[in-house]
C-alpha cells in the first residue's frame, strides 16, 4: 500500500479525517520517509463475530473490532465503543488518535481502540453481559498487561469492564486487574478514574480561562453529550464556579441561561437514561447547542459535529474537544483563520481518561493503590506538562494548537519506530 493512499480496509470519512491530519502534522515536521508510513498506518486489526444468546432463546450475531495502531512504546491502550453505527474506519481513527494522545501525555502506551455493532439500550443486562463477555473472550491472544488493555468509551462502563476482567482472569486462572481499566473500585479501578476524563477538560478549561483573564464564575458552558465524559466535565466546572447553560444527549437539548442544576440533570439521567423531558430549561436541538453564544463550548458526543457548516457560526471563546474526533478538518481550516475561539484540542483535552487508566494500570501491577486525591494531583501535574508542552510548541513552530499537539504525539511514535528500527 502506498502511504499516501488511505487504506481500503478502513475506508471512512474519520478515518479520512484522522489520516489528513496525520499528513499536515507529518508535513509541517519533515517527518522522514523511512517512518512516515509506518507511524500513519495501524498496525494491526481483529474482526470478528460475537454470537450472543438474546433472553428469548434466540442467538443473534454481532459484528465486533479491535484495532491496535501502535505497539512501539508499550501496550497498546483504548476505549471499547458498542455503538450502533461503529465501523473499522472510524475504530482505526480513534485508534490512531490514541497514538498521538498517549505519547502526547508520556504514557508509555501506544493507541488502539475497539467497538462492536449494537445499541446496547436494546439489549438486558444479562444480553449486555454475554456481549461484554465474548468480546474479549474472541480477542484474549491479542489482549493482556503486556499486549492491548481496553478501556470504556461510547456506550460502555465500569460494569462491563468489570465483567471483561473477569472472563480474561477465569481465562488465566487468577484475578488479572491490569488486563482492562476503568473497572469497579471493588476489583482494583482507581479511585477518581470514573471522573477523570471529565475533571482533565475542566483543569484544562479553567487554565485557559485564566490566561484570558476570564473569571471562571463569569464563564457560560454549552456540553453536548451527557454520557461520562460530558456529565463529569459539566460537574467539574460546576464546580469550580462556571455556569453550565445547556447540555444535551441524543435525544436532545436543554438550555437555560440561569444556570442548570447540573446534580440534578445526573440524578434524572442516572433514573431516567435520557434527558428528555428534565425540564430545567427551554429545549434545544444538539445543532442549536453548538451555536450558542457562552464562553466554553465542549462538545462530548461523537465525532465530526463541528463542521464547514456551522464553524463560521460558533459563539464561544474556547472550544473544548472533550469527545474525539469533534471537528472535521474543513471545520478546522475555517477554526484558524477565527484566533478568537481557543481550541483545546482533542488529543490534549480528553487525555485526562488514559492518563488516569495508565495509574490504574500502575496501581494493579503494583497492588498499592492511591487515594483519589493522590490521583488527582498527579493528574494535574501530567495535564499541565503535555499543556506546556503544546503552547512551547506552538510558539516555536508557530502552529494551531492542535498541530503543536499531533506533531507532538505523532514526532514522539515515529522517534520510538526509528530507534527499535524496522524488523527483521
Ligand atoms: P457515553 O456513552 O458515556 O456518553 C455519550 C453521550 O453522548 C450520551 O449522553 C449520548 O446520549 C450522547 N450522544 C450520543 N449520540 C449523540 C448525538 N448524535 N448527538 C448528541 N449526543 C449524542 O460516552 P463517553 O465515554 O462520555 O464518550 C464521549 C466522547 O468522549 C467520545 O468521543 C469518546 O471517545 C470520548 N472519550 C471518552 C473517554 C472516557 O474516559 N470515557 C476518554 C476520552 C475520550
Amino acid at each position: 500500500m502506498n502511504q499516501h493512499h488511505n487504506s481500503r480496509l478502513y475506508q471512512s470519512e474519520v478515518f479520512r479525517m484522522a489520516c489528513r491530519q496525520f499528513d499536515l502534522a507529518a508535513d509541517a515536521i519533515n517527518l522522514s520517509s523511512e517512518v512516515r508510513g509506518r507511524t500513519k498506518y495501524p498496525r494491526r486489526a481483529i474482526a470478528f463475530a460475537l454470537p450472543v444468546r438474546r433472553d428469548d432463546g434466540r442467538i443473534q450475531m454481532f459484528e465486533g473490532y479491535r484495532v491496535q495502531h501502535s505497539l512501539a512504546t508499550g501496550p497498546s491502550k483504548g476505549g471499547v465503543r458498542f455503538q450502533q453505527d461503529v465501523t473499522i474506519g472510524e475504530v482505526a481513527a480513534l485508534a490512531m488518535w490514541m497514538s498521538w494522545k498517549c505519547a502526547l501525555a508520556g504514557l508509555p502506551f501506544g493507541g488502539a481502540k475497539g467497538g462492536v455493532v449494537v445499541d446496547p439500550r436494546t439489549l438486558s443486562p444479562g444480553e449486555l453481559e454475554r456481549l461484554s463477555r465474548r468480546y474479549i473472550q474472541e480477542i484474549i491472544p491479542f489482549v493482556g498487561p503486556d499486549i492491548d488493555i481496553p478501556a470504556p468509551d461510547v456506550g460502555t462502563n465500569e460494569q462491563v469492564m468489570g465483567w471483561m476482567a473477569d472472563t480474561y482472569s477465569n481465562h488465566v486462572g487468577h484475578l488479572e486487574p491490569a488486563v482492562v481499566t476503568g473497572k469497579p473500585l471493588a476489583i482494583g479501578g482507581s479511585a477518581g478514574r470514573r471522573e477523570a476524563t471529565g475533571h482533565g477538560v475542566a483543569h484544562l478549561v479553567h487554565a485557559h480561562l485564566q490566561e484570558l483573564g476570564i473569571p471562571i464564575t463569569e464563564a457560560t458552558v454549552a456540553i453536548q453529550g451527557f454520557g461520562n465524559v460530558g456529565g463529569e466535565t459539566a460537574l467539574a466546572l460546576a464546580h469550580l464556579g462556571a455556569r453550565i447553560v445547556a447540555i444535551s444527549d441524543y435525544t436532545g437539548g436543554i438550555h437555560n441561561s440561569g444556570g442548570i442544576d447540573v446534580r440534578k440533570a445526573l440524578e434524572y439521567t442516572a433514573y431516567n437514561k435520557v434527558l428528555h423531558d428534565f425540564g430545567g430549561g427551554e429545549p434545544i436541538t444538539n445543532a442549536q447547542l453548538l451555536e450558542l453564544d457562552c464562553t466554553v463550548l465542549a462538545p462530548c458526543a461523537l465525532e465530526r459535529v463541528i463542521t464547514e457548516e456551522n464553524a463560521p457560526r460558533l459563539r464561544c471563546r474556547i472550544l473544548a474537544e472533550g469527545a474525539n474526533g469533534p471537528t472535521t478538518n474543513a471545520a478546522d481550516k475555517i477554526l484558524e483563520r477565527r484566533p478568537e475561539i481557543e481550541v483545546i484540542p482533542d488529543v490534549l483535552c480528553n487525555s485526562g481518561g488514559v492518563i488516569v487508566s495508565y495509574f490504574e494500570w500502575i496501581q494493579n501491577r503494583q497492588s498499592y493503590y492511591w487515594s483519589r486525591e493522590e490521583v488527582l494531583e498527579k493528574l494535574h501535574r501530567q495535564l499541565d506538562q503535555a499543556r506546556d508542552a503544546v503552547e512551547r510548541q506552538r510558539r516555536k513552530m508557530k502552529f494551531s494548537r492542535r498541530l503543536a499537539a499531533l506533531t507532538l504525539g505523532i514526532q514522539r511514535v515515529a522517534d520510538a519506530k526509528l530507534a527499535r528500527g524496522l524488523f527483521p
